[in-house]
């Protein structure tokens, strides 16, 4: 087995695909402890496969996360690292998105980090040590037309990374924020599909099918998405960096 009882204990969300379960996978690789976290545990297998540990739990849910945290304080009486990665998109014009799926998508990116956040944080500031990294994305840098709320999301999880950062360096924590490009995962795929539905009619249609041809392209004429162990080996290097930078930019075209 490998990554038990080694190096940092570290709590990775919405490990159960794309760039969260190869972040578990390389944090495991470097020897370090891993908690998986995301609603679908039996997705997280091949990383226990790799020893480490999965826990079932969704990020909009309080009472969730306090079990998920508790989990991991009782075995070892710390977290240092918590990479907040869960993640969701809508994709829709901003005068037709329902607000009820705008909501959801700020109580995964942005709520669901900030709570968790609340609960890792006082064991590391008290402890002096600690890392925390948030996946945000190049959408929380520039913003596209029908991703007004992705963007809106990443935007402000950016906004909330930085006050943190100066908020909790004089304790010893870092917060590090990834800027992933264009990456093979299955939300990657999803984009596409979601524009191609807008494009077919209504008011956004042309602009839909404009977005959805970019999309398809990768956002880029010859670029190719890039594989999501690319950003994981970039959150194990920020890990192990004696003094990493705020933001990193991973992946890009
Ligand atoms: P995936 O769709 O492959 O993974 C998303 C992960 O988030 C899944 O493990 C899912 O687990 C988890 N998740 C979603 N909602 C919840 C929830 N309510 N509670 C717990 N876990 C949840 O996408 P990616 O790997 O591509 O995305 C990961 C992150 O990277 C996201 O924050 C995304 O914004 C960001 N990103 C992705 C890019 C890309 O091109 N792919 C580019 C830039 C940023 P489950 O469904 O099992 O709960």
């Amino acid at each position: 087995m490998t990554g038990t009882m080694t190096g940092k204990v570290c709590l990775v969300t919405g490990a159960s695909s794309g760039i969260g379960r190869a972040t578990a996978l390389e944090l495991l690789r470097a020897g370090h402890t891993v908690y998986g976290l995301a609603r679908r545990v039996e997705k997280m297998d091949v990383i226990q496969d790799a020893g480490g540990h999965a826990i079932g739990a969704d990020v909009t849910s309080e009472a969730d996360l306090d079990r998920a945290v508790q989990a991991v304080l009782d075995q070892h009486q710390r977290i240092d690292v918590l990479v907040n990665n869960a993640g969701t998109a809508v994709h829709g014009a901003a005068e037709e998105v329902p607000m009820e799926r705008a909501r959801q998508v700020f109580e995964v990116n942005l709520f669901g980090l900030a709570r968790l956040t609340q609960l890792v944080l006082p064991q590391m500031r008290e402890r002096r040590s600690g890392t925390i990294v948030n996946i945000s994305s190049i959408a929380g840098e520039i913003s596209l037309p029908l991703g007004a709320w992705y963007h809106a999301s990443k935007h402000a999880l950016e906004a909330y990374s930085d006050s943190l950062r100066q908020e909790v360096a004089r304790f010893g924590v870092r917060v590090v924020v990834v800027q992933p490009g264009i990456i093979k995962t299955g939300f990657e795929d999803d984009t596409p599909r979601q524009l191609r539905e807008i494009s077919g009619h209504g008011p956004y249609a042309e602009v839909a099918e404009w977005m959805a041809r970019r999309a398809e392209e990768g956002f880029g004429p010859g670029s190719k998405a890039s594989d999501p162990r690319v950003v994981g080996r970039a959150v194990a290097e920020i890990v192990a960096a004696r003094d990493p930078k705020p933001r990193y930019a991973v992946g890009h075209l």
